[in-house]
């Protein structure tokens, strides 16, 4: 057999690619870990909050105890628990140009729209099995924009903001380039119920994503290098080389790349990428959505708000010196969530009479290594799905971006970065064999 430096090189350590190399050096396999940015973790980003020290997330936090099994099965592995978001005790939504108050947000001349229009996206989301791949079940009508989607139940205006503002969140991009299968398919994935959708994912990891990710990354047989972008990568019949930045050449009898989408037209392949990824990729599933904080003075105690813009979430994560941290979604075309004054207009429209203190957030779209932040499913992309996820000779490929079930989500990247391992494994064996 060709003698290589590695059995296996695994490209990015976000979730996906830390529970590739996992996988890969539990099966016996030497594994490279290679990851551009000085840091693990990829869109799951801890730091502290603009010099208080308190604990946020930048990037993926929120998951669910009882439907994101691949989540599930890692903290129980590893022994990390959950935590518990702080409970709200006040609620303020603005939907169709009213205030809500309430935890059920539906103005009561709009309970018929709601329901008509509830009706509407739970039977789209009826059809599809979530066990199956959605490229698999017969989609095609419902890959229109989710504008166009919603506005065939005919909702009232309160009632639309509502149901966008939901999948704006989820979505990170304007609801007329996002498929209205991105909201059908989260619904399919959370059990069809557009309550599960809301709140499901009410835990988060506990002491932090990196508490699950640190023991994944330290398996032994791994051997992580920060700081070194994969720039090209050429398969051979026997072997593949990876190119970093600094040119440095590394072998390996396979690769997982592990990077968002987004990223794949930034790394050279010889073989070229096949077509789905190359449309995949131009088709940029990684949005603008952002998740930033600020300290806030006069803010209700414990809030929690959602509104279809431009800011579609907040809620408050902690209370600090007599101030609220509170937590917000957005993206970065709709407001720049560093400048205080903007955040401050964003905020109190929300929050009335609160003061901005300082906000912090970061840029995902601007960040060479991710170019972009959650993923989403953009109007075409379903039908190059497959093509993205298949292996290509010597390659396998992992990330939440093209994840079988819940696709945008750190479930996605573990389940995601299984399958690739699954794949690569088997590569492997059959290379071993022939070469025998
Ligand atoms: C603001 C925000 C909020 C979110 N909220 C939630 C949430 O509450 N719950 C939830 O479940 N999910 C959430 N997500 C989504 C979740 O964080 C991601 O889907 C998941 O973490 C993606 O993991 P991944 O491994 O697929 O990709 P990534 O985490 O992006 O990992 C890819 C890795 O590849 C590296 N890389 C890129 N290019 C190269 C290169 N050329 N060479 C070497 N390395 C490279 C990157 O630096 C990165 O470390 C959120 C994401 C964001 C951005």
């Amino acid at each position: 057999m060709l003698s290589t430096d590695f059995d296996a090189i695994v490209i990015g350590a976000g979730f996906a690619g830390a529970t590739a190399a996992r996988d890969l050096a539990q099966g016996g396999y030497s594994v490279l870990l290679l990851e551009a940015r000085d840091r693990l973790g990829g869109r799951v980003y801890y730091g502290t909050f603009a010099e208080t020290g308190l604990p946020v997330d930048f990037g993926g936090t929120w998951v669910s105890s009882t439907l994101n099994h691949f989540v599930g099965r890692e903290i129980e592995r590893y022994g990390v628990g959950y935590d518990e978001s702080p409970p709200i005790q006040t609620y303020g939504s603005l939907f169709g140009g009213h205030r809500f108050e309430s935890s059920v947000p539906i103005h009561p001349e709009e309970l018929q729209s709601f329901e008509r229009t509830a009706l509407h996206v739970l039977t789209a989301a009826s059809r599809f099995d979530p066990t199956l791949p959605i490229e698999t079940q017969n989609y095609r009508d419902l890959d229109i924009p989710w504008s166009e989607f919603l506005a065939q139940a005919d909702p009232e205006p309160a009632t639309r903001d509502l149901f966008d503002s939901w999948v704006l969140l989820e979505g990170g991009c304007p609801t007329s380039e996002i498929s209205a299968l991105a909201g059908i398919w989260t619904i399919v994935q959370h059990g069809n119920s557009l309550i599960n959708f809301v709140l499901a994912a009410d835990k988060k990891i506990g002491g932090g994503p990196l508490a699950l990710l640190d023991p994944m990354v330290g398996h032994p047989g791994i051997d992580v290098r920060l700081e070194t972008p994969v720039v090209r990568v050429h398969q051979e019949a026997d072997a593949v080389t990876v190119a970093t930045a600094e040119n440095q050449l590394i072998t390996a009898r396979g690769v997982v790349v592990a990077v968002p989408v987004n990223c794949w037209d930034d790394i050279e392949f010889a073989p070229a990428l096949n077509e789905d990824k190359r449309r995949g990729c131009a088709l940029r599933p990684g949005t603008t959505g952002v998740k930033a904080f600020a300290l806030v003075e006069n803010a209700p105690p414990y809030f929690a708000g959602m509104s279809a813009g431009p800011i579609h979430r907040v809620s408050t994560e902690a209370e600090y010196e007599g101030a609220s941290l509170v937590a917000f979604f957005t993206r970065t075309d709709l407001l720049d969530v560093n400048d205080r004054d903007a955040v401050q207009r964003a905020l109190e429209v929300m929050m009335p009479g609160c003061t901005v203190i300082k906000c912090e957030g970061h840029d995902w779209t601007t960040d060479p290594y991710s170019d972009g932040s959650y993923a989403t499913i953009p109007v075409g992309i379903v039908q190059h799905l497959a093509g993205m996820r298949a292996p290509e000779q010597r390659l396998a490929f992992a990330t939440a971006d093209i994840a079988r079930g819940k696709t945008f989500w750190i479930d996605g990247a573990i389940e995601s970065g299984s399958a690739a391992a699954a794949i690569l494994q088997r590569v492997l064996e059959r290379s071993a064999l022939i070469s025998q």
